[in-house]
């Protein structure tokens, strides 16, 4: 909705009029609580957003009631950021929600429901926000998470062959529970998105539309204790099992949350026994997730586990390839080096980094060069610089292969010896921000030329041997955190 110029100007004049022709602003709460009621559900709407009345917008500031401070602090947790947006997409003007405790000075349009009442000046829901009414459990899928969109490489094609395979053919053996696992940011939602949109697309096998629940595990946690509140826990079981995809995102989120697993672990079964596909996410294996019951843990290990591996050199340049070419930007080989070489545990992290450059360029109409690069993502690149030091990593690459910390130093030319000291020196170059002699130096005084030659040596090797990867990966990570 188009706010007018006006509307801005009379922000300045305290309480802002309606133009004619502009929606009242009781109008537009309306809207918003219907918005959210879609996006939400029925059984977490009536649990906590019912209890809303609209107390009115006074200059860029909406005013919000709640019967208590619980529930305003619940409401302010779980939906603030969501109130904000929806009121802001139907008033540009609006900056600021205030939850205030205590009744308001308008009804609660909620009376209008019941029947007795005559129907007060109430928005019917819009047209758009009835015609596909989700499963009111689900939560709502990011559009740009796609299988299309997702770059393909060693450290995760496992994970991406069994999610297509899923998205596919949901429920198919061997597949269910789908146990998809890695670090932050290696694109686990991403994967669940696709395979939600896909399913929700009619992308399975034979065009069979299926209906999925999308949840992460902390909503599902919401909605469980929404539904006891509101005493309507059998609803929630029922919704739960009528769906034919379950899809829970950050289950390790579970852990501690005693009530809710238990929950989580029934539904888990009724529906695996009914024949439908369970998918879910976590940052650790099913073997690694201590703190989950033992009869869960046993269960979710018995579909397929996939792991997301660290992302490799290679597929952060893939990647940031992607994204430059969907953001129709040019950016230099040698940026996305600096860049794949610089971030190399996050993926949101590395599409943030070419975001901030693009936003650059573009409002400054200048090419992106390495020169920026280094100037724009100043901050970003010190907060990787953490001060690793070299004998620290040292240390840490001698006790992975078991060799003598002394070893990093001596003359001793042997593989077993030499690999991991040009490891050393590979890492310390990644991770400092000491030059090559200065490296050199601590390794026993070696030249510069032969830490360099250490530095390409690795990277081809990575390249090559996926567990080597793997181990200089870990290496890495372990030295970063
Ligand atoms: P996780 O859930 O594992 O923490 P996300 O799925 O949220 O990570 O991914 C973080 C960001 O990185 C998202 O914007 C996602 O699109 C992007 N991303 C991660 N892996 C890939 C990939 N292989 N290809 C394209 N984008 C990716
Ligand atoms: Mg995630």
């Amino acid at each position: 909705m188009a706010v007018s110029v006006k509307g801005q100007d009379a922000l300045s004049s305290g309480t802002r009029k309606a133009e004619p022709g502009e929606p009242a602003s009781s109008e537009r709460w309306a809207r918003v609580r219907g918005r959210l009621q879609s996006e939400v559900g029925e059984v977490e709407y009536r649990s906590w957003l019912r209890q809303i009345t609209f107390g009115g917008v006074d200059g860029d500031e909406v005013t919000l009631h709640l019967p208590s401070a619980f529930m305003r602090d619940w409401v302010r947790t779980a939906y603030g950021d969501r109130l904000s947006a929806l009121w802001q997409a139907e008033d540009r003007s609006v900056r600021r929600v205030e939850l205030r405790v205590g009744g308001s000075p308008m009804p609660s349009g909620e009376t209008v429901l019941a029947a007795t009442t005559p129907p007060a000046p109430r928005m019917a829901p819009r047209a758009e926000e009835r015609a596909e009414p989700r499963p009111e459990i689900a939560a709502a899928l990011d559009p740009r998470y796609t299988f299309e969109t997702f770059v393909v490489g060693k450290p995760n094609e496992f994970a991406y062959a069994c999610a297509r395979r899923v998205a596919e053919r949901p429920a198919s053996t061997g597949f269910n529970p789908l146990f998809l696992y890695g670090g932050v940011g290696l694109g686990k939602t991403h994967l669940m998105h696709a395979v939600a949109c896909e399913l929700a697309l009619g992308g399975a096998e034979g065009g069979r539309k299926v209906s999925v629940a999308y949840m992460s595990a902390e909503k599902f946690m919401y909605r469980f204790i929404a539904a006891i509140r509101s005493q309507s826990t059998m609803e929630f079981k029922e919704q739960l099992r009528s769906v034919d995809v379950l899809m829970v995102d950050d289950l390790q989120f579970l852990i501690g949350k005693d009530n809710t697993q238990e929950e989580f672990f029934h539904t888990f079964n009724a529906l695996v026994d009914a024949g439908k596909q369970i998918v879910v996410s976590s940052d650790k294996s099913p073997s690694d997730l201590s703190g989950l019951e033992d009869r869960l843990r046993t269960r979710l290990n018995c579909g397929m586990v996939a792991d997301l591996h660290a992302t490799t050199f290679e597929l952060r340049i893939s990647i940031l390839e992607a994204k430059a070419v969907s953001a129709g930007v040019a950016v230099p080989p040698k940026v996305m080096e600096f860049l794949a070489h610089k971030i190399t545990s996050n993926v949101r992290e590395l599409e943030g980094a070419l975001n901030r450059l693009i936003a650059h360029a573009n409002l400054f109409g200048r090419p992106v060069t390495l020169e920026t690069a280094q100037e724009v993502l100043h901050d970003v690149l010190k907060a990787h610089d953490r001060r690793v030091t070299i004998e620290e990593i040292q240390k840490r690459v001698a006790e992975h292969w078991n060799i003598r910390l002394t070893d990093m130093s001596s003359a001793r030319r042997a593989r077993n010896v030499a690999r991991p000291r040009q490891v050393a020196m590979y890492l310390a170059k990644q991770l400092t921000s000491r030059s090559l002699p200065e490296i050199g130096r601590k390794f026993g005084n070696r030249d510069h030329t032969t830490v360099m030659h250490a530095v390409s040596r690795v990277g081809e090797l990575m390249e090559r041997d996926a567990s080597f990867a793997e181990d200089v990966e870990l290496l890495r990570r372990m030295l970063e955190s």
